[in-house]
């Protein structure tokens, strides 16, 4: 799998707190996996904003942060890659 993100060029270090214990966080999981993978729609987290706090991204899923991150990538999608329809048609709904 090859590391690396619309969103950083710091895969090392969290994006939001900047510290550099991180977890590689899929945006978009599942059955999007791999095409988070193929655009770049990873994001390096500290543990506690990926699976271990209350808000994290895992905890609190399509809220908060997590949303955010997905609103981050779609905007970039629409930006760089495609329509909204093909963003759904590869994620499976619209975040915006
Ligand atoms: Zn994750």
């Amino acid at each position: 799998m090859k590391i690396w993100s619309v969103l950083t060029d710091d895969m090392n270090s969290c994006y939001i707190t900047k510290l550099n214990v991180v977890h590689i966080h899929h945006v978009f999981n599942g059955s999007r996996k791999a095409a988070s993978e193929k655009y770049g729609f990873l994001v390096p987290l500290h543990p506690t904003l990926h699976i271990y706090g209350p808000d994290s991204v895992h905890m609190a899923p399509n809220r908060g942060l997590d949303l955010k991150l997905k609103q981050d990538c779609q905007k970039y999608f629409e930006e760089h890659y495609g329509s909204r329809e093909e963003f759904i048609r590869i994620f499976g709904r619209s975040y915006l």
